[in-house]
């Protein structure tokens, strides 16, 4: 595993915090980093609400990224709650396509820390109405 995944680890682990912030919204149990066409690692962590109000932590750390400028990214790591990795949920996939249309089929995503693999996301996005 090359040292950009483990910067990408360390970032997301900083912010893993679970943690209840009021009486229905609750945080922090799950976090994510991307890493932007420019290089930067932005975090985010997941906003689990009443309602169905949250978001995930992948897409927080994409809205962090697009809030700090930028728009493209080429890798996503997802950290759960006991310190393994995750894979992006249906809803994450789609934001990620559509904000890489006709270019995220390389997107690398962490599919098991413990062992360095990656998946494209092209490979765990077959078959998707955008091309
Ligand atoms: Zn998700």
């Amino acid at each position: 595993m090359d040292k950009i995944w483990l910067e990408m680890y360390e970032a997301a682990k900083a912010v893993l915090h679970a943690r209840q912030v009021s009486e229905y919204l609750s945080c922090g149990e799950v976090s994510a980093a991307v890493r932007s066409k420019s290089g930067k690692i932005y975090t985010g962590v997941c906003i689990d609400t009443c309602c169905g109000l949250g978001v995930c932590a992948e897409r927080n750390a994409i809205f962090n990224m697009i809030t700090n400028g930028e728009h493209e990214f080429d890798r996503v790591l997802c950290v759960m709650p006991d310190g393994s990795s995750g894979a992006p949920c249906g809803a994450c996939r789609e934001l990620m396509v559509q904000l890489m249309a006709g270019k995220y089929h390389d997107v690398e995503i962490m599919a098991d820390i413990k062992t360095g693999r990656t998946v494209k996301l092209g490979e765990i996005t077959p078959e998707w109405w955008i091309k």
